[in-house]
């Protein structure tokens, strides 16, 4: 459609599960593994079809965006995520746990081989992000590109969990539970490829995101 419309870039939000269970430090050149889960293939798919189509016809460009865990919200407090339901990502489930709307936190693990044995991700706040998609957008070069958008730390559930206690003075209960299936253990970004190629890297902390989001979660009724 994009082509025969006449729309000739093309960014598309993709994710670092198309990287599947792999080592733990993700880079942009490394062969794709099989994804864990559905969300992952489709992004995969994504990508795989909007690679065809740049190779299929030259006037089209293409930027693929790995995001890595994005989490937080606007500083105002006025922009955020309020999933409908339960939520399935941690950020969220964490704030309607403080603000007493969900009882406690399942911690999916403890017995990863890492430094509390919960699971690490890459956190990246969403205003890096959105930040990240300007400069993909300014900078869009010829052909198809693929760029990690993530902080290049890692940080686990636990280590986020103490992180949101400590800096909004607020509890946070959990409790250890099973693994979820098709987790992995460890996943953080090599964005070297976007600093030197689109002049973006993060400026935001896990302390920043935690503010943030609960500065949401208390706006949001
Ligand atoms: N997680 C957790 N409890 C939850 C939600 C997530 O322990 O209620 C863990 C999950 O196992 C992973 C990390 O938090 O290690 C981030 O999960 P999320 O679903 O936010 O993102 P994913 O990396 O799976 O896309």
């Amino acid at each position: 459609m994009c082509i025969k419309y006449g729309v000739g870039k093309f960014v598309f939000s993709s994710s670092a599960t198309v990287y599947g269970d792999q080592p733990s430090l993700l880079k942009e050149d490394m062969e794709l593994k099989k994804t864990t889960n559905p969300y992952g293939e489709t992004k995969a798919m994504s990508e795989r079809i909007l690679t065809d189509a740049v190779h299929a016809n030259s006037n089209f460009v293409v930027s693929l965006l790995r995001y890595f865990n994005p989490a937080g919200a606007h500083e105002s407090g006025l922009i955020g995520e309020d999933p409908n339901g339960i939520p399935n990502n941690l950020m969220p489930y964490v704030t309607k746990v403080a603000k007493g709307i969900l009882p406690k936190l399942s911690v999916f693990g403890n017995d990863y081989d890492t430094v509390d044995g919960t699971g690490i991700r890459d956190y990246i706040h969403v205003v890096d992000l959105a930040k990240g998609h300007v400069n993909a957008i300014e900078k869009i070069q010829q052909g198809i590109n693929v760029y990690n958008l993530g902080t290049g730390r890692g940080t686990s559930v636990l280590e986020l969990v103490h992180a949101f206690t400590r800096v909004n003075e607020v509890d946070v209960p959990y409790e250890i539970v099973a693994r979820r299936q098709g987790d992995i253990a460890t996943c953080f970004a090599d964005s070297s490829k976007a600093e030197e190629e689109l002049g973006w890297k993060t400026e935001l902390t896990i302390d920043d995101m935690v503010r943030d989001a609960w500065k949401f979660e208390k706006n949001t009724k």
